[in-house]
């Protein structure tokens, strides 16, 4: 063993778990330890202004600054008890992941020396400077003014010693410049719409709560091993790695036993995650080797959200005390699974009533249907703007992949709902229907108790599932932030509800038209309209994509142009109509789409170059130098040109094949190059990203599969990047 690759895969191979001091007590004695939750509020913060507090979280009444003075005050004492010394306001820009920028808590005393001090005004407002984000041309560095402003529906929490504020970002003239600004929106509007419908139902009810669930998979890499692949540091993916003989083959990794070495990295993470409230539930081994998940029991939106951003941002430190890399790229390795975040998405009342679930009444059940239909109806419309909301650089290589789903947007129903909607769209007369429930399925199998069999079954394929009480976006990728998926598909849902309304109310007051008799009118309509976004087959068949394409729906594959669809007159009319974004706001955000894809782009493009320059094509050299010496030996050694031939035909092709490939790759880097700077004269950045992905991207595929074949040619010891054999099957 000599090479560098040899000593990292060694040194891997021998790490041993890093077991880790759990804290005292059970999980729900340290759960939320480091959040000012209500029982903090309570204890820390005046009755009245607990109240003001109280109603500000729940009614979304705006706080005054007497009473924010009051409830940083609170903070303060508790942060400070709690060991912090600092605060910052923490929000979510345009990039990936989240922004902090720390101040301590301290002022001058007035006498020379300092006092810990921490004001109201400080905790509702700060300004960062908006230019030195991604703000898509709505700022520039001579007007570089943006403001974050306190969310108080999401709790602070303390990380080290610096108290975190959960804040919105937007720009000196009101343009959001995060996600979380849009998504309050977007839940706003859905509450609204969904309320107003919802009291067709149940009258009392005053409130709609938007619920997530996400559940976020990743892949864990030895970071000695990690290191020693530029491409995954630098690009978060392998650029280039032939398969592994073994890989996901035998279905034995998914659910599987959990890794020691993991193990302990899984319980370290919950229980960070879990001091820091997140209500972390289930964890297993993914499908793919070295893929896990982790998943919290679902929370209202918004503070799922932020929890789901905390979480990734715990996971890469976490990682590294337990030597390992996390990778959250939606694909970092070709060939095998790529990681997704299912969000799973549902609507309930304050009355407690979840109104995407069947219900024991058949009164209920026109409830449920009328929001499934018009939940279906918004994803329906906007589509091309779902599959949008979901696309990345990053995302765009696993979607229609390897157990992902493609890149349409469809939904599955399952066969009892299929039915349902079915006996509705073709009834004839007013009347209520019924559904059948759980229904307990006797085993033939000793000592087994009877099952439970849920009344839908499960479609992987589908990117918009229904599931018994709930839809799973399982599009959304797993580095993405959750919010640019639900503010496009509750402000879709908003707009079908509102619709639905409206046109319920009109047959109602203009045609005399009973409520029931009204609903069930418009209910028809939709189910007939919503077709073609039903889909219960398998979303992986070259068939669906023809079918798919005859059914109108949006096929459109690269990446840039489906960012297109955030611009569409209906999609514009849709946001600005709901109160989410405007049309400003909406160009300056696919503005930072396509340059953050370009980019993404580019530095692949210029890693990959480096590495066939510095690794790839001077390894095969050497080795084909070896090739071509113990040609020359045999050829000095025996004088028979027959037996010459016999003993140096396989080396000399292998020493044609590997010029083969080195000739390809060094003219293809060449041609990468040589695109690269005519897309980087293109002004638009549109027309940019579209070059990127037409003229560069290609070269990728082409170039990588050349290193592939290198990759099973050259002799094992001398090949400098760790093999997907080791990245995938050590821990
Ligand atoms: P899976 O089998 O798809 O992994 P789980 O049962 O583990 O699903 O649940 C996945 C996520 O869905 C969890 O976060 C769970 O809390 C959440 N979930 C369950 N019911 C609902 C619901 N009605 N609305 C939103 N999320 C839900
Ligand atoms: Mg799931």
């Amino acid at each position: 063993m000599t090479s560098l690759r040899f000593k990292v895969v060694e040194e891997a191979f021998k790490k041993r778990p890093v077991s880790i001091q759990a804290p005292e007590g059970r999980p729900s004695e340290y759960f939320a330890r480091y959040v000012f939750n209500q029982e903090k509020m309570f204890k820390y913060l005046p009755l009245d202004s607990y109240r003001e507090l109280r109603k500000a979280i729940e009614q979304g009444t705006p706080l005054t600054l007497s009473v924010a003075d009051e409830v940083a005050k609170g903070m303060k004492r508790w942060a400070m008890e709690m060991g912090a010394t600092h605060c910052t306001h923490w929000f979510q820009p345009l990039t990936e992941g989240t922004a902090e920028k720390h101040d301590a808590f301290v002022e001058h005393d007035g006498k020379g020396g300092m006092i810990e001090n921490f004001s109201g005004k400080e905790l509702v407002q700060q300004e960062p400077d908006a230019s030195s984000f991604p703000n898509g041309g709505i700022r520039s560095t001579f007007e570089a003014r943006g403001y974050s402003a306190w969310d108080p529906a999401s709790p602070v929490f303390i990380i080290g010693d610096t108290l975190m504020i959960p804040t919105v970002f937007i720009s000196y003239t009101g343009e959001a410049l995060d996600y979380k600004a849009p998504l309050k929106k977007s839940l706003a509007a859905i509450d609204r719409a969904a309320t107003a419908v919802a009291r067709y139902f149940c009258p009392d009810v005053q409130r709609v709560n938007t619920n997530l669930g996400w559940e976020q998979e990743y892949f864990l890499v030895d970071e000695g091993l990690y290191a020693a692949r530029p491409d995954l540091l630098l690009t978060g993916r392998t650029l280039m790695g032939h398969e592994s003989s073994k890989n996901q083959q035998m279905d034995d990794h998914y659910f599987g036993a959990i890794p020691e070495r993991v193990a302990e990295f899984m319980r370290d993470l919950e229980i960070r995650a879990l001091e820091l409230g997140i209500p972390c539930k289930t964890r297993h081994n993914e499908v793919a080797p070295n893929q896990f998940e982790l998943a919290p029991i679902f929370e209202e939106c918004n503070l799922a959200v932020d929890h789901n951003m905390l979480l990734m941002s715990l996971m890469p430190s976490v990682a590294r005390k337990h030597g390992f890399r996390c990778l959250l790229h939606e694909k970092p390795f070709a060939g095998i699974n790529g990681s997704g975040k299912h969000n799973n998405w549902s609507l309930t009342t304050d009355t407690g009533v979840l109104l995407h679930a069947p219900g024991k009444t058949p009164e209920d059940n026109l409830r449920f249907i009328t929001f499934i239909v018009e939940t279906l109806m918004g994803v329906y419309r906007h589509n091309g703007l779902l599959k949008a909301s979901i696309m990345s650089a990053t995302n765009a290589h696993r979607l229609g992949g390897c157990e992902a789903p493609p890149a349409i947007i469809s939904s599955f129903l399952g066969s009892q709902l299929s039915e349902l909607l079915e006996r509705v769209a073709n009834s004839t007369k007013d009347e209520l229907f019924t559904l059948e429930g759980k229904h307990g399925v006797r085993l033939d199998i000793p000592q087994i108790p009877e099952l439970m069999i849920d009344n839908t079954d499960r479609n992987r394929t589908s990117p918009f599932a229904f599931t018994g009480n709930r839809f799973e976006f399982r599009a959304v990728g797993s580095s993405a932030n959750c919010s640019s998926a639900l503010i496009a598909l509750n402000t879709a849902v908003a707009e079908a509800l509102t619709d639905f309304k409206e046109r319920v109310d009109t047959l109602i007051n203009e045609k005399g038209e009973s409520q029931l008799s009204a609903i069930l009118d418009i209910l028809r309509e939709d189910i007939r309209t919503i077709a073609p976004l039903h889909f219960d087959g398998n979303g992986y068949s070259d068939a669906w994509r023809e079918e798919a394409a005859r059914r109108g729906l949006d096929c459109e594959t690269s990446c840039p142009l489906i960012f297109d669809r955030y611009l569409d007159e209906a999609s514009i009319k849709m946001f600005e109509r709901m109160h989410v974004m405007n049309r400003h706001e909406l160009a300056a955000r696919n503005e930072i789409k396509w340059e953050t894809y370009f980019k993404k782009v580019q530095i692949e493009a210029r890693v990959l170059g480096d590495l066939c320059l510095n690794h790839i094509i001077p390894v095969a050299t050497r080795y084909q130098s070896v090739l071509a010496d113990n040609v020359h030996k045999i050829r000095c050694a025996f004088s028979s040109p027959e037996r010459v031939e016999a003993l140096t035909s396989y080396n000399i092709n292998l020493i044609e094949q590997i010029n083969f490939h080195t000739d390809f790759i060094a003219k293809a880097v060449d041609e990468m190059v040589e695109q690269r700077k005519q897309a980087n004269r293109i002004t638009s950045i549109r027309e940019r990203a579209i070059a990127y992905h037409d003229l560069v991207a290609p070269y990728l595929e082409q170039i990588r599969y050349h290193c592939d074949e290198l990759e099973l040619i050259v002799e094992d010891d001398m090949w400098t990047l760790p093999k997907y054999r080791e990245l995938l099957f050590i821990r």
